[in-house]
């Protein structure tokens, strides 16, 4: 597989500050895979970066679903990429519905309605639980010549996928984004999933805040 490139950058006024922002392919008009949100204050140097993987999630995301916590963590994401001397918001298109896609996501939803919980569906499904490759967000982060980094996760996968690639990498504490309709699916991605606090409660002060969105 050909190695990730940079596309095309700009700088992106958005709400709350400014971002450089970056398009990333495996080539230069093929596909586009990440879209990288760069946050940078001349104090830059002075600590490593504050880095979120997210992943990609339409119903969370552009419609403020409350079925996930996508929205609020993407959210809230950015407000700690603009809060930080240095902050990087990795968009990683190709992870919709944790990489089975947004069709399969939404037949998993269907499922979900007659109670299966959202391993139960995606297994019913004959689908992988968590199909995503952190391969992407590695490459990325190499481009930007980060090596050590501050990940703002709950998730243990994420860790261990850049920890593998030779990264050193500080948790910071994430989560908490509960919603009446998602404790189901915050639950089993602790307690199946073996994620860290997404219900909480939080034992560390999260850097994030969930706004409800
Ligand atoms: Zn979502």
């Amino acid at each position: 597989m050909s190695h990730i490139v940079s596309q095309a950058s700009c700088s992106l006024p958005i709400s709350g500050g400014e971002v450089e922002l970056h398009v990333f392919g495996r080539e230069k008009d093929g596909p586009e895979r990440v879209m990288a949100a760069v946050h940078r204050t001349a104090h830059s140097e002075s600590s490593p970066p504050l880095v979120r993987l997210h992943s990609a999630c339409a119903t969370g995301d552009i419609l403020g679903s409350l079925r996930c916590d996508c929205g609020s963590q993407l959210s809230a994401a950015l407000d700690a990429v603009l809060g930080s001397d240095y902050g990087i918001l990795l968009y990683l298109l190709g992870h919709e519905g944790r990489g089975i896609g947004l069709a399969n996501k939404i037949r998993a939803y269907a499922l979900q309605e007659q109670g299966l919980d959202t391993v139960e569906a995606n297994v019913a499904l004959g689908l992988p639980v968590d199909d995503r490759d952190y391969t992407d967000a590695i490459e990325v982060l190499r481009a930007f010549d980060i090596f050590q980094l501050r990940l703002a996760t709950n998730n243990p996968l994420k860790i261990a996928a850049l920890e593998t690639a030779g990264m050193e990498v500080e948790r910071v504490p994430w989560g908490g984004f509960v919603t009446p309709h998602n404790s189901g699916y915050l639950e089993t991605k602790d307690y199946v999933l073996g994620h860290l606090n997404s219900i909480g409660p939080l034992t560390e002060p999260a850097v994030g805040t969930a706004d409800g969105r």
